[in-house]
C-alpha cells in the first residue's frame, strides 16, 4: 500500500509500505475512506519536533476489512471512526471520560494513516460505527471529528463554554474554529473568535462567532477586556501551544474563569505568581475524542453540523508533500488527502 512517510523536517514522502496485519486478537484493519494532514504534523515538519523517517498521520475514517479474534463490537464492512489515540474504554481512567490517557493507549501517529489501510489497536475500545454508509459529503465531516473537532469540543468543555457564557477562542486553525463550532452547540451567548486571517474569520462566524478580535498578545487580550466590562472571558479555548498563546489565552479568562488548552504545548513555561493571582481554572491536554465521538457523529448524520468545511484543500494521497507546504504556509487551513 502507499503511504505518507516524514523522512526530515520538510521532506515529505509517499512510498510504498507493508499493508498492516491483525498483531493482536482486540486488533482491526481498516480501509481509509479519506485521511488529512493536522496542524500538529507541521511541528516536525518544521523542525521542532524530532523526525527520522517516520509513517505519519493519526486522523481516519473508513471501512472494517479484517478483525482479530477477540473483536465484538466492529465488523468487516462497518464504517467506522476512531480517534487519534487507540484506547481499551475500560480502564478507570478510560471510564472517567480520559481516554486519550488510557494506561492502554497507542497513539495512532506511531501507526501513521496517511495511508490506504491502517491497524487500528483496541478496535473494540477505539471505534465507533456509524448508523450507515455515510453519503460521500459526510466524509469529510466524519473525518473531523476523529481529530480536530473532537479536540474544539473538548477544550470547549474544559472551558466551561456554556450558556450564558463568552468564550474567546486563541487560534483560528482547525482546532480553534471548530472550538467556536462547539462553544455554539453547547449553547454559548457570546463567542469571540481571534483571527486576523479573512477567510478565517468568515469560516468562525460560520460557526457561531459573534465578534471578532485581530490583535494579538496584550493588545488582544486588552480588546478582549474591553468587550466583557474589563472581566475577561468565562471561558477561552487555546488551540495554538506556544508561550504567547497560552498567555493570551490565560490573561484573556476572568477570575474564575476557566481555559481549555489542546495546542500541543512547545516550550510554554507558565509563571507561578501570575497564574497564583489569576485564579482561573486550567484544563486541557490531548482530547478525549473517544469521549465524545457518538455524540458527534450523530450531530453530523443528521446534518446538524457541518466540521468538514474546515477543509479548504482536497489532494489525492500521491499529492500529501503539496499538502504539507500549503498547511505550512498557511496558504489551506487544512487538507484532506483522497485515497
Ligand atoms: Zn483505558
Amino acid at each position: 500500500m502507499r503511504g505518507v512517510i516524514m523522512h526530515a523536517p520538510g521532506d515529505v514522502r509517499v512510498e510504498e509500505r507493508e499493508n498492516p496485519v491483525i498483531v493482536e486478537p482486540t486488533d482491526a484493519i481498516i480501509k481509509l475512506a479519506a485521511s488529512c494532514i493536522c496542524g500538529s504534523d507541521l511541528w516536525p515538519y518544521r523542525g521542532a519536533d524530532d523526525v527520522d523517517g517516520a509513517p505519519m498521520g493519526h486522523e481516519y475514517v473508513g471501512v472494517v476489512t479484517e478483525i482479530g479474534a477477540d473483536v465484538t463490537t466492529v465488523k468487516p464492512g462497518d464504517f467506522v471512526v476512531g480517534s487519534f489515540m487507540a484506547s481499551d474504554n475500560t480502564c478507570e481512567i478510560c471510564r472517567a471520560g480520559y481516554q486519550s490517557r488510557c494506561v492502554h493507549v497507542v497513539p495512532m501517529g506511531s501507526v501513521g494513516t496517511q495511508a490506504e489501510y491502517a491497524r487500528i489497536p483496541h478496535a473494540d475500545g477505539t471505534l465507533v460505527a456509524t448508523p450507515g454508509r455515510p453519503d460521500e459529503d459526510l466524509i469529510p465531516s466524519l473525518l473531523a471529528a476523529s481529530d480536530v473537532l473532537g479536540t474544539g469540543w473538548f477544550a470547549a468543555v474544559a472551558a466551561e463554554a456554556g450558556p450564558g457564557k463568552t468564550v474567546a477562542v486563541v487560534g483560528d486553525g482547525a482546532v480553534g474554529l471548530l472550538g467556536v463550532l462547539a462553544a455554539k452547540q453547547l449553547g454559548a451567548e457570546r463567542i469571540i473568535a481571534m483571527s486576523r486571517h479573512a477567510d478565517r474569520q468568515e469560516l468562525a462566524r460560520r460557526f457561531g462567532a459573534t465578534d471578532i478580535v485581530e490583535e494579538r498578545g496584550d493588545e488582544g487580550v486588552a480588546k478582549i477586556k474591553e468587550l466583557t466590562d474589563g472581566l475577561g472571558a468565562h471561558s477561552v479555548i487555546e488551540a495554538v501551544g506556544t508561550q504567547e498563546s497560552m498567555m493570551q489565552a490565560i490573561r484573556s479568562t476572568r477570575h474564575g474563569g476557566h481555559v481549555g488548552f489542546v495546542g500541543v504545548s512547545h516550550d510554554v513555561e507558565l509563571p507561578g505568581q501570575e497564574l497564583f493571582g489569576s485564579m482561573v481554572h486550567l484544563h486541557g491536554g490531548p482530547a478525549p475524542v473517544r469521549q465524545y465521538l457518538p455524540e458527534l457523529i450523530q450531530l453530523i448524520w443528521d446534518r446538524t453540523i457541518d466540521p468538514g468545511a474546515v477543509f479548504d484543500l482536497t489532494l489525492p494521497l500521491d499529492q500529501a508533500a503539496e499538502g504539507y507546504r500549503a498547511m505550512d504556509e498557511r496558504r489551506a487551513t487544512k487538507v484532506l488527502l483522497t485515497v
